[in-house]
């Protein structure tokens, strides 16, 4: 277990301004990334990488992602406390620890076993309750859904239809969408049962959403 010590708060304050510089928004989001302790993701030695706005290797050939990436994502989903919301890609437990700051509800999932096997030490040590799941993510969790919030925090090649399916009426889902190199950061709102609208941002890095839905292997 690590410490939160003044110094890792100041560091952590600096980047909330860098994200605010680069145009995030949304006060809950900044709020929860200024509270959660990136560093505590990494090995005591690279303690000094954690506030640099930058992705950073967590093993199994897979990242943590890039914190400016985990704020415009947050962003996109407009979370309201007590939304119920489906993150595919645990990895880390980063991203999954900042949703839980604006809400309790939080269900993950990850395919690679033994970084699944981590995050949920990491949970258990720290004291946090998200539903954790070992799968393909690509499929969603129909057992589980509707959900109001989907996030998937890796690059799909198109939206997977499972993810629209359990999407509540209102519901939004924040997904990378693209080929092996870049992919486009969309949102995809359920307005009716078998409406939606699709928004396009930014291009982003991810690595790939494996799976049925995904890059299948
Ligand atoms: N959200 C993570 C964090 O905060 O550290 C970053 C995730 S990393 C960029 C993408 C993750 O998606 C990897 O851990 C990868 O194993 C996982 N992944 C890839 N395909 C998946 C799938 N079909 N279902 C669930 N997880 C998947």
């Amino acid at each position: 277990m690590q410490t939160d010590l003044y110094k890792h708060k100041g560091m952590r304050r600096a980047l909330v301004k860098q994200l605010r510089d680069k145009g995030i928004r949304d006060e809950r989001v900044l709020a929860a990334i200024e509270t959660v302790p990136r560093h505590f993701f990494f090995e005591k030695a690279f303690v000094e990488q954690a506030y640099k706005d930058k992705a950073f290797p967590i093993g199994e050939g897979q990242t943590i992602s890039q914190p400016y990436t985990v704020a415009f994502q947050s962003e996109l989903l407009r979370l309201q406390p007590n939304d119920k919301v489906l993150e595919i890609g645990t990895g880390s437990g980063y991203q999954c620890c900042v949703l839980l700051q604006i809400t309790p509800n939080v269900y993950t999932i990850e395919y690679n076993r033994p970084l699944y096997e981590k995050a949920v030490l990491f949970f258990r040590t720290y004291g946090l309750t998200p539903n954790t799941f070992h799968g393909d993510g690509s499929e969603g969790l129909p057992r589980y859904a509707p959900f109001d919030k989907i996030i998937v925090t890796a690059g799909a090649p198109t939206v997977p239809k499972s993810l629209m399916k359990q999407l509540s009426i209102g519901g939004i889902l924040v997904i990378p969408v693209g080929d092996d190199k870049t992919q486009k950061m969309l949102r995809i709102t359920r307005v009716e049962e078998e409406e939606f609208t699709k928004e396009e941002f930014t291009e982003f890095k991810f690595v790939p959403l494996l799976g049925k839905e995904g890059w299948n292997s």
